[in-house]
């Protein structure tokens, strides 16, 4: 069979927030880029759909915001939760410097919808669905392109750079050999969506002996996150159904009449937690973003926002070298460097919050009750500022530097 042969400026592998914001942001720029997202759409239950203050600031940056907050999606200024019998608020969005003071869900086909739209304006953009980038094409010990798999046959896509953007299971970072420094997780999510009623209470998550239940309004459907031990899955299947229905109605009651809704486990997805990220992030001709450099835990609910922000970093770093040909390791270096510090505190964070909260909780067979911090940010509204600033702003947050094209 032919290959087919395409020369671009720049390859995307992955069509994910991390290669759509990227792509945006180069073809915005005049600089041509191609991404490869392996599926046929952007359909993905249960993904990053917690858009946080920080990337709906550089949606304000770029001049789409009130057209992107018009697709549809719900706005959380405070998160609250129960930790054994005491209910306790934990963040308040609604004092934080940015234009938004609130995060928005919606679900992550919505956001890629959006940023493919925004990117199909500017003539230098160009996505191939069903592309699955399979191999690096490399010469004199520089990435010079990817081969892809395609309906059509081979794709083979020359470039002066190539991006991993293909996520946690990355190819394009396995294929390049680069190490990667794996930090750990004792936990597994478990999604799953249970109906909402208006009279519902409007709790976000539940702690108690052994158990975590997290729960996001949806409006119509409470989106509900269980967090078990690492690898319990296959234990909680052999419990039975009914027994897995029990626990979420004794950890919600106001949701037992409705937990016959999960009368399969194929209602249920399991979210392998992984928590990792690369020593580096290049190699001459090819750099990794978003979870392909760095999975993070779902605590915060921070990876899709850290995937825009590296992309937003990387086109203000990268977009000069660009216009004029293929960036050095130096510039490649320099995304790294700029990058790699909000990555290892936020990962720092998320493991204290995961092996000292979380490993607890799960682990305890008794009452809880809230450590002191915990029960100071409750009694203090002042102190409910601090886990917004970090979860909806972050360390070293991102700014579009370049403007577009004339
Ligand atoms: C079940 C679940 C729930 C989550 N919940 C949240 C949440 O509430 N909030 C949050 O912030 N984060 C959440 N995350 C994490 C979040 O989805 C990721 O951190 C974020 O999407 C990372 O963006 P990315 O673009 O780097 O990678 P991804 O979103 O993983 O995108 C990678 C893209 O590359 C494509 N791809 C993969 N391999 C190839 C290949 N070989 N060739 C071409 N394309 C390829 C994939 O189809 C995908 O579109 C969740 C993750 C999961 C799995």
């Amino acid at each position: 069979m032919d290959i087919r042969e395409v020369s671009v400026r720049c390859c995307i592998a992955g069509g994910g927030p991390a290669g759509m914001m990227l792509a945006l942001l180069l073809a915005r720029s005049g600089i041509a880029v191609l991404v490869l997202e392996k599926h046929v759409d952007f359909l993905r239950d249960f993904r990053g759909d917690t858009i946080h203050p920080s990337t709906l600031e550089v949606m304000h940056e770029l001049g789409v915001l009130q057209e992107f907050l018009q697709r549809p999606h719900q706005e959380v200024r405070t998160l609250g939760g129960q930790i054994g019998d005491t209910f306790l608020q934990l963040a308040d969005f609604t004092h934080l410097p940015t234009h938004c003071r609130f995060i928005a869900l919606m679900p992550q086909w919505e956001f890629l919808s959006f940023i493919a739209d925004q990117a199909r304006r500017y003539p230098s953009f160009r996505i191939e669905m069903q592309a699955e980038a399979a191999a690096l094409i490399e010469e004199g010990g520089r990435v010079v392109g990817v081969r892809a798999e395609t309906p059509q046959g081979p794709l083979a896509v020359r470039a002066d750079l190539v991006v991993g953007a293909d996520g946690r299971h990355s190819i394009v970072r396995e294929k390049a050999g680069l190490e990667t420094i794996d930090l750990g997780a004792p936990m597994d999510v478990l999604w799953m969506r249970l109906s909402r009623l208006p009279t519902d209470p409007a709790q976000l998550g539940r702690l108690d002996a052994g158990r975590i239940l997290v729960m996001l309004n949806r409006e119509e459907y409470w989106q509900c996150a269980f967090v078990i031990p690492k690898g319990g899955f296959d234990q909680i299947r052999q419990g039975g159904l009914a027994a897995f229905r029990r626990e979420i109605a004794r950890l919600a009651p106001h949701l037992g009449d409705r937990v016959g809704e999960l009368d399969d486990w194929t209602d249920i997805k399991l979210l392998t937690v992984a928590v990792d990220r690369l020593r580096v992030w290049h190699r001459p001709g090819l750099l990794c973003i978003g979870d392909a450099a760095h999975a993070m835990s779902p605590i915060g609910g921070v990876g899709i926002n850290l995937a825009i922000q590296d992309a937003v970093a990387a086109a203000n770093i990268l977009v000069p070298r660009l216009l004029q040909g293929a960036p050095g390791e130096n510039d490649l270096q320099a995304v790294q460097h700029r990058r790699e510090f909000p990555t290892r505190a936020t990962q720092r964070l998320q493991l204290l919050v995961q092996n000292r909260v979380i490993g607890h909780v799960l682990q305890s067979t008794g009452k809880l009750s809230p450590p002191l911090a915990v029960q100071l940010v409750g009694r203090w509204p002042l102190l409910r500022r601090i886990p917004a600033r970090l979860i909806g702003i972050g360390f070293r947050p991102e700014h579009v530097r370049l403007p577009a094209a004339a």
